[in-house]
């Protein structure tokens, strides 16, 4: 289905009329090194960035050691999860049961759940009934006792406890905070099983989970969905009893336990009331309390853009902890900080990451490219002037190194799961890249298409799948453009040379190498800003060929010329003022490609000439064994083809004579 973007076009009137009221500071930033005008929005901008990679790395990293890789158990389809633990927070330790509605997709007699070797299991039950069970290598395996039939609810609850295995930054972790005791998980991507039984894939979601948590007083447990209650119990403490009817990945189920200050708004959304609740460390609320204000616009721009909040009927809400970053934890992000950037990534998570979960981590770009990306948007449509400081540092950080693809082809390695420069930077630039190739009309409506897929919704999605909207939408073809920019490595460096000769013609060309041999070109619709008699002229140049060469008139005396000025591509640029250009071009005219030479060899010239041309193919001994003669026009940037497929391998010349002038080049045939 298509929609419209009138909400967009809202955005879109207010982000040029708040470009027109700070024109002059856009206008510098846009030709003037972006270093020396904006460099505390640069700052500003590198220290929030820093905070979520930092956190997203260093929270999972420790628990790498442990359980490097997902359950491969996706058998179970577990409809309903009841979770109910007790702990104090002055100690780690940690008891609770889990009891999981399932159904099986295939008959079965083997169950296997994922708990941590370090963490106990009490007892297994099986309808309210014991049975026996092995807990080895990390699972535990209730074996023997039963047969479970595909398609038929069954129940198991498994009694269990310890101290969860985890360092400082891992997905148990406690800090002292004012010395009163904070507890919080992070799960993502292997660690759930470190503090609950759970089956640790991206296969499968829980369609429901209650969570109850017992604490003693005063501290408040905080997690997913809505809290129904909190029961007083005999001993001092308290339950409090959290409900999420959606469903939930695994990694995303978390709860956090401190001596929290609590304080709510309500949020209007589509017509739709939802509260806004946050659990802040009671040092920091004043802070606090000012920078969340920002949750709202971000709730209300984020549901503009890409639909209704996922999680209407329950809540959003920001919980402190003791890390530097966030982490999206469903309805309930967890944040170290409160760095505009940080809410709007994390936030941005609830469509992107939870509502559409990646179907698997070697493909984390869909929720990591996408939160970062949609930062970029608050700031491009609601706070304009860090825009261009935002891209440029994204830009900055992955041309700082030649390789590596955004894909990840090592996907039980977490530093490179998480690599700040490939599975945030570069990803959140592939999506800039397809908006600059296919339009904002047809780029806005293929997301809304894509989050709003029933056979996505609410489960998993690969990178054909959001490919697929962008196609069906835009009518364009991106194969080439995902094997490139995806799979592939590296990224397109560029140098423009140009000279203006005296009746105005602008003459340039753009010669393209790439900083990794995976990637031989990368076409690019090129933008140029040129500037001169107090004015400027934007240009679009397709570049389709490692060395093109285009003319313009140009009715001023040029001063400068910029390459990209907007930052809307990944690529390192050069522009070189070249006064003898044409004669440069006039001593060596054409190209020829591919090298070597297979059936085909294609003499591609690099301006337009009149004259007759002959071309004759020649052996290394002079003889000629092939001859070609063009009479009409041959236009710039056109391709003559000569059939080399009777030649036989060797190396060959090509000769090219027009207007009394002759050149040779040397070529290999396959
Ligand atoms: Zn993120």
């Amino acid at each position: 289905m298509m929609m419209q973007n009138q909400h967009l076009k809202k955005y879109m009137g207010k982000a040029k009329r708040q470009f027109c009221d700070l024109f002059f500071l856009t206008f510098f930033i846009s030709i003037f090194p972006l270093s020396l005008i904006a460099d505390d929005k640069l700052k500003e901008i590198e220290r929030g960035f820093d905070y979520i990679v930092k956190s997203e790395l260093k929270t999972t990293y420790q628990t790498q050691s442990f359980l490097r890789q997902a359950s491969s158990n996706t058998n179970l389809n577990i409809h309903f999860a009841r979770l109910e633990i007790a702990l104090d927070p002055n100690e780690t330790f940690l008891k609770g049961s889990v009891t999981k509605y399932f159904i099986p997709k295939e008959n079965t007699n083997t169950l296997s759940i994922d708990l941590h070797q370090e963490m106990q299991v009490d007892s297994v039950k099986i309808n309210n009934q014991p049975v026996g069970y092995q807990h080895l290598a990390h699972k535990i395996e209730i074996t023997g006792s039963a047969t479970f039939p595909a398609g038929i609810t069954d129940s198991v609850t498994i009694w269990y406890s310890g101290e969860p295995p985890s360092g400082g930054f891992g997905s148990y972790s406690r800090e002292f905070v004012d010395n009163s005791p904070v507890i919080w998980t992070l799960s993502q991507p292997f660690g759930a099983s470190n503090w609950w039984p759970s089956v640790n894939n991206l296969a499968n979601k829980i369609d429901s989970l209650d969570f109850y948590i017992s604490v003693p007083e005063p501290f408040k447990a905080v997690s997913n969905g809505l809290l129904k209650e909190v029961k007083p119990e005999t001993n001092g403490y308290q339950t409090w009893k959290w409900s999420h009817r959606y469903p939930i990945a695994v990694y995303l189920v978390a709860f956090a336990v401190g001596d929290y200050v609590f304080f709510e708004d309500t949020v209007m959304l589509d017509g739709k009331e939802m509260p806004l609740v946050h659990y802040v460390y009671p040092s920091s609320e004043a802070g606090f309390r000012t920078q969340v204000d920002e949750t709202i616009a971000l709730l209300e721009f984020f549901s503009d853009l890409f639909g209704e909040y996922p999680f209407i009927d329950e809540k959003y809400g920001h919980v402190q902890c003791g890390f530097s970053g966030g982490m999206e934890h469903q309805t309930i992000s967890f944040m170290g900080s409160y760095d505009y950037q940080l809410i709007a990534h994390e936030l941005a998570h609830q469509w992107f990451g939870n509502k559409i979960t990646c179907a698997s981590w070697s493909e984390i770009w869909l929720n990591e490219g996408f939160a970062t990306y949609l930062a970029g948007l608050a700031y491009e449509f609601l706070k304009p002037i860090y825009r261009l400081p935002y891209q440029n540092f994204h830009l900055q950080r992955i041309l700082s190194e030649p390789d590596g693809s955004v894909y990840v082809y090592e996907a039980d390695n977490v530093q490179r799961i998480f690599n700040g420069r490939l599975s945030y930077s570069k990803a959140s630039f592939l999506l800039h890249m397809i908006r600059w190739k296919i339009g904002d009309e047809d780029f806005f409506d293929a997301i809304r298409n894509y989050i709003s897929d029933p056979q996505l919704a609410y489960g998993f999605a690969t990178t054909d799948d959001l490919k697929y909207h962008f196609e069906n939408t835009s009518g364009k073809s991106l194969s080439l453009f995902f094997e490139n920019w995806l799979y592939s490595e590296g990224h397109p460096q560029v140098t423009l040379n140009w000279h203006q000769n005296e009746s105005g013609e602008l003459t340039m060309r753009f010669v393209q190498k790439t900083s990794h041999s995976s990637v031989d070109f990368f076409p690019l619709k090129i933008p140029v800003r040129v500037f001169g008699a107090g004015d400027s002229i934007d240009y679009v140049f397709d570049t389709n060929f490692p060395e093109q060469v285009f003319a313009e008139n140009i009715n001023f005396s040029i001063d400068s010329i910029q390459l990209d000025p907007d930052i809307w591509l990944v690529m390192e640029k050069e522009v070189v003022p070249d006064p003898d250009i044409k004669n440069n071009l006039r001593a060596n005219p054409f190209r020829i490609y591919p090298v070597p030479a297979n059936d085909e060899l294609n003499v591609r010239f690099l301006f337009s000439i009149s004259e007759p041309v002959v071309m004759n193919i020649l052996d290394v001994s002079g003889r000629k064994v092939l001859a070609h003669e063009e009479q009409s026009l041959i236009l710039k940037n056109t391709d003559i083809t000569l059939n080399t497929d009777n030649l036989s391998a060797g190396v060959y010349f090509l000769e090219v004579i027009s207007g009394g002038e002759s050149f040779q080049k040397k070529f290999v045939k396959q």
